[in-house]
């Protein structure tokens, strides 16, 4: 059976929002058109205590879109997005969050980042939706969302690693595109055995 995993299409993602990914509200029509040709839908949503070690500002002289060593490997520091309970935090208001299944928030421990729907960015500690997708029978996966080159790429490269059948529409998709991020995320994904459609 086939899940979409629809990846952190929020306010803050979209123009206007703390974290904004350029064109990220043009790809909400396109998710939604989906959404009638799975088994399942399921959205992530990053969820940030204030206290978040992903906030440049909670680094003293730190510069949004800077990197620093975290206990589990490089970090990039975010401008402050999608606080627990904010308005940017929220869903794009036109997607169609009422067919989801399953909400799976992330990023909600304020020590550890999550870019990935699967894993915290220690690749060891779980969400759980591996294992509700496995109790379910959804082995084929389709992910789309924001950031390509972030948050879907991490998932859809752990969902491969997992087992899972793993595919990224990519023009339901938007990149920040970092210092070349785009086109790495591309080769770790093909590398990992994920499909780009
Ligand atoms: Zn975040």
């Amino acid at each position: 059976m086939r899940a979409l995993i629809v990846v952190d299409l929020q306010v803050d993602f979209c123009p206007g929002g703390a974290l904004a990914v350029a064109g990220g509200d043009g790809i909400v029509g396109a998710v939604n058109d989906l959404m009638p040709d799975f088994d399942a839908v399921v959205l992530t949503q990053d969820w940030h205590p204030p206290d978040h070690s992903s906030f440049a500002d909670n680094h003293a002289g730190a510069e949004p879109f800077s990197t620093v060593p975290m206990a589990y490997g490089p970090q990039v520091l975010w401008p402050r997005h999608c606080v627990i309970g904010s308005a940017g935090a929220a869903f794009h208001p036109g997607l169609a969050v009422d067919v989801a299944d399953l909400v799976i928030r992330k990023g909600f421990r304020a020590r550890i980042d999550s870019y990935s729907a699967f894993f915290d960015n220690d690749r060891t500690t779980p969400t759980g939706l591996a294992g509700y997708l496995r109790d379910r029978g959804l082995a084929d996966l389709t992910f789309v969302g924001l950031a390509h080159d972030f948050c879907v790429a991490w998932s859809a490269i752990d969902a491969a690693r997992l087992g899972f059948r793993a595919t990224v529409v990519e023009d339901a998709t938007r990149a920040i595109d970092l210092n070349g991020s785009r086109a790495a995320a591309q080769a770790a994904m093909r590398a990992a055995g994920v499909t780009l459609s």
